[in-house]
């Protein structure tokens, strides 16, 4: 069988932890597969890598960046390498450029355009254990870009929907739970999930996995298994909906606390100006999510929109270009809020879970400011120090 393992910066974390993959990584191999592994930079690495761009500027050029943040997931790839070879098993290293990942879009959040897997392909037919480093890969520059924090985990599901493979993710947590355990201290370990429960888990801020890996597990039909031990298999499978047979009303909860809320004032209400607005947030690729509008005075609007807090040098970009066009624009932000949101896929064909939200909510008197509903989720943007409240009701109340 063929297999691709993702390692995160926990489980790389140290010298002996890498040297303990290297074994397991042999075990798996002696067993008859052929293994391509995924690794992330070593503990922290990255949070210091960006901790040095910080002391030079706050708002380092995107590129460079890049340029240094790379850095981190290339030395776990040569130490694992070593660590292998040095056990007596044939290993490669590559980077993402060497293993044929090709990007696109801008950098610290690029894409992934296509893979070519020749070159993985000629190393596991000799045998060799093949090392990738994730969250990167090369742009049609020539430039290396990282496709977001988190982005090991898009590379690794990436690289099984090419290689035509399972995606094993290994990382600090034993799996998917009904809610981050850290604020739910009774949130229970899900089996199986469905790719689009775990896409709006992981998009509404379940931290386990990145949305985009999730979202190209569901394209490819890469199933996905995330875990923690090495070896023992009871974390989280990540499959198709219809291979999942018991289906509880609410699957999670998960909060996002990566949340700026913009409210723009004194917008003229033409549609075309206000066209205008997303459009310049957009070429400033700001990724913009709940939006609401009211109505002001006479022929005047108020929106508000919520976007990720990370991004607010490129809402500040936009922002200028909105205030040419709308000489009467007040702009206010706020950045104490959080996002919380229950999903489930039983939601399709269950009604009634927003009545019992705006129920629970006015019982506790848990003021929130904007609503939004997808088939399977519903989410609300509310003040931080409500959080507390929050997930405890809405547990309560779902047994989640
Ligand atoms: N090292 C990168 C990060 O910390 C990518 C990853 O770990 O997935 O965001
Ligand atoms: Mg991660």
């Amino acid at each position: 069988m063929r297999i691709v393992q993702k390692y995160g910066g926990t489980s790389v974390g140290t010298i002996e932890k890498i040297k303990a993959i290297a074994e397991h990584l042999i075990k798996v191999r002696k067993e008859g597969n052929e293994v391509v592994v995924v690794v992330s930079a070593m503990g922290k690495m990255t949070d210091e890598l960006i901790k040095k761009a910080n002391e030079i500027t706050n708002r380092p050029d995107r590129r460079e960046l890049d340029m240094l943040m790379s850095t981190g997931e290339q030395q776990t790839i040569a130490l694992l390498s070593m660590a292998l070879k040095n056990m007596g098993h044939e290993a490669v290293s590559l980077t993402g450029s060497q293993a044929g990942i090709q990007t696109t879009g801008t950098h610290t959040k690029s894409k992934i355009k296509s893979i070519n897997n020749e070159r993985m392909e000629k190393h596991l037919a000799d045998g060799k254990i093949v090392i990738v480093a994730g969250f990167q890969g090369m742009n049609e520059a020539g430039d290396i870009t990282t496709l977001g924090r988190g982005g090991s985990d898009t590379s690794a599901v990436a690289l099984a929907g090419a290689l035509g493979c399972q995606c094993e993710i290994y990382t600090d947590v034993d799996g998917i739970y009904t809610c981050d355990p850290r604020v739910h201290k009774g949130a229970k370990k899900i089996d199986k999930i469905s790719y689009e429960e775990m896409m709006e888990m992981s998009n509404l801020g379940a931290g386990v996995m990145e949305v985009r890996a999730v979202e190209l597990g569901k394209k490819f039909g890469v199933p996905i298994y995330v875990g923690r031990s090495l070896g023992e298999k009871n974390g989280t499978y990540i499959l198709e909906k219809e291979q999942i047979m018991e289906e509880k009303l609410i699957t999670g909860l998960s909060i996002n606390e990566n949340v700026l809320m913009v409210n723009l004032q004194n917008l003229y209400n033409k549609p075309q100006k206000i066209a205008n607005i997303f459009s310049a947030l957009g070429k400033q690729d700001v990724n913009v999510d709940m939006i609401s509008q009211s109505q002001s005075v006479e022929d005047m609007v108020d929106i508000s929109f919520t976007c990720p807090a990370t991004e607010e040098d490129l809402l500040d970009k936009a922002v200028e270009i909105i205030a040419t066009q709308n000489p009467a624009l007040k702009i206010s932000k706020n950045q104490d809020l959080i996002k919380v949101s229950v999903v489930g896929v039983g939601m399709i064909s269950h009604s009634g879970v927003a009545g019992k939200l705006f129920e629970i909510f006015g019982e506790k008197n848990i003021k929130f400011y904007q609503v939004t509903t997808s088939e399977i989720s519903i989410s609300f943007t509310m003040d931080k120090d409500r959080k507390a409240a929050a997930v405890e009701a809405i547990s309560e109340a779902f047994n989640i």
